[in-house]
């Protein structure tokens, strides 16, 4: 049985580890932490992301502890003018065969640790890969505490700060985007009832733009505000943020927006990073995923459902080919065309949702126009298609 070990416990990792297992393959994964905290905020899973889920059999408990949103809308920070509503529900089902969902990343997370713990992954906390060599039939890994692992195939999944893809290609920072998240939860019994939409909850302005969505099958609602901003470089999941500069910095904006930052006790702050998209992320033996080769602005909200897709893929090539070396060729060039593209659609995205210049302001008024004889909703649905008509599995 071959050997695979994965550097992270994250989204990406946790996935590939299951997806691998179920393959039949020894999967051992590494992770820095402790353990895996509750930290994080929501994610929306679009049905590309759950066609995975699915097939690996986790779809069910996931919806359990999710929320399903109505539609996605986006409208004006301060009228609250609609530019599209793109409906999600049952529509998804309809149009792509699978649910779109709303999580929270911490139940995401532990849906996924339970299934692999089921399934006999076996993992190492408190413990980081920081380098590797090629040995004659597989790879060394260097761990930090100064062991060293054999294994037949090493998978990067460390996300944005990998060690990993700095062994393979040279250490290459990723690029600060001037833009930094804030990210929190409010339970719903502390916001007016109605306030908050059932939807995926899109509000755009100058420099700025606010999502907010239910997570917790409705409990409590999730919400990202994102600001342009050069000031503040940090990227981690558990970073804090200051509560009344955040408030400050959407102050003005629909009651729907300011209601919610008004009833909000701690947030966390993210600097946004990405990378251009990669050349190649496989070298032998070793390869990357996720975060750690195709780190991408939130703005498609497509960084966690690329990782799942990588996972599902690399596990099939790895079952395909027994050659891992030509496994790893497979998987990169499945992969790489569509994470590339993604990542630089995403990047798109924040000049229109900041209205950055009148080129921008201009579409937003035509979709606005459009949007009273629901011409901008097919529009936006047309737009998301390549992305969520898009079944990993079948293709697999
Ligand atoms: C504001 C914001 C909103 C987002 N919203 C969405 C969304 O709605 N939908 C979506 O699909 N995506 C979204 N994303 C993107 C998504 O969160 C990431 O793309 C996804 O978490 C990447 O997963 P990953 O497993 O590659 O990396 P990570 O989740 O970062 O996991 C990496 C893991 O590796 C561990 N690690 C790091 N270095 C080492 C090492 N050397 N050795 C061992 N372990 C190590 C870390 O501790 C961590 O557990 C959002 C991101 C942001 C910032």
């Amino acid at each position: 049985m071959k050997d695979i070990v994965i550097a992270g416990a994250g989204i990406g990792g946790l996935t590939a580890a299951l997806a691998l297992r179920q393959q039949d393959f020894n999967v051992r994964v590494i992770e820095q932490a402790e353990y895996l905290s509750e930290i994080g905020a929501g994610l929306q899973l679009s049905p590309n992301a759950m066609h995975v889920m699915q097939a690996l059999g986790i779809s069910q408990p996931l919806c359990a502890v999710a929320f399903r949103p109505k539609a996605a809308q986006m409208r004006h920070y301060q009228s609250a003018k609609l530019y599209f509503s793109v409906p999600l529900a049952e529509a998804c089902i309809s149009r792509y065969g699978a649910q779109y969902v709303h999580i929270h990343r911490a139940d995401l997370q532990r849906v996924l640790w339970q299934a692999c713990q089921q399934a006999g992954v076996s993992f190492h906390f408190s413990e980081s890969v920081i380098g590797y060599h090629h040995a004659d039939s597989g790879v060394h890994i260097h761990l930090a505490s100064g062991q060293s692992w054999q294994a037949d195939c090493l998978i990067g999944a460390d996300g944005i700060k990998s060690k990993v893809h700095s062994a393979m290609l040279g250490e290459q920072q990723a690029r600060f985007t001037g833009q930094v998240a804030w990210r929190g939860t409010v339970p719903s019994q502390c916001l007016p009832t109605g306030l908050v939409s059932e939807n995926a909850n899109l509000w755009v302005g100058p420099g700025r733009h606010f999502v907010s969505y239910y997570v917790r099958s409705g409990e409590a609602v999730n919400f990202v505000a994102v600001e342009e901003r050069s000031d503040w470089q940090t990227e981690s999941w558990s970073q804090l943020g200051d509560v009344q500069e955040l408030r400050r910095a959407f102050a003005g904006w629909h009651p729907a927006v300011s209601d919610i930052l008004a009833a909000t006790q701690q947030c966390y702050l993210w600097a946004l990073h990405d990378r251009a998209p990669l050349s190649r992320w496989t070298d032998g033996h070793v390869a990357l995923l996720g975060d750690a080769c195709h780190p991408m602005l939130p703005f498609l909200a497509q960084g966690a459902a690329m990782a799942m897709e990588d996972a599902y893929v690399l596990a099939a090539m790895l079952k395909q080919f027994t050659d891992i070396k030509q496994a790893l060729l497979q998987y990169q060039q499945r992969r790489l065309p569509r994470t590339s593209t993604i990542q630089t659609q995403a990047l798109k995205n924040a000049a229109l949702y900041h209205m950055q210049n009148p080129l921008q302001r201009t579409k937003l008024d035509i979709l606005a126009g459009l949007s009273a004889c629901g011409l901008s909703d097919q529009i936006a649905v047309r737009k998301l298609d390549y992305i969520y008509n898009y079944n990993v599995v079948d293709r697999s």
